[in-house]
């Protein structure tokens, strides 16, 4: 049988990672930056193939491309969520608002007026509240 949320094949995602320990991370072309260890929130989106996607972020052996790539070389996604109708730019937003901290600028926000699209939550993942 068909998953019937095959369809909805597109749409933005968060990730909650978990960092262990604090370390000092080198992230493509941005530079190289100390990530306290704790919780972060990664927000994304794919036009199309979102699973595909997702289950790249969760696998371990790849060719580094993107910046979260470098950040998940030492890190584990623990929660993934799924906004199939929600903008990227705005769940961040949100989170931002919520006290979600900026620890590197740019971060996977190249495309957009983002400050960041990675947010550090702190030590606990009860932080995040969900939309
Ligand atoms: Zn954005």
């Amino acid at each position: 049988m068909r998953c019937p949320l095959a369809k909805l094949d597109s749409g933005s995602y968060q990730l909650v990672i978990k960092l262990a320990d604090k370390r000092r991370i080198k992230v493509g072309r941005l530079g190289s930056f100390v990530f306290p260890a704790g919780y972060y929130v990664y927000t994304g989106s794919a036009k199309r193939g979102l699973e595909a996607r997702i289950a790249r972020h969760l696998r371990r052996d790849k060719k580094l491309r993107w910046h979260i790539d470098y950040l998940l070389q030492f890190a584990t996604v623990v929660e993934v969520n799924r906004y199939p109708n929600k903008v990227e730019c705005e769940l961040n937003k949100i989170l931002s608002r919520q006290g979600g901290k900026v620890i590197v600028e740019r971060f996977g926000s190249s495309d957009c007026m983002c400050e960041t699209h990675l947010l550090y939550i702190g030590g606990s993942q009860a932080n995040i509240l969900h939309q």
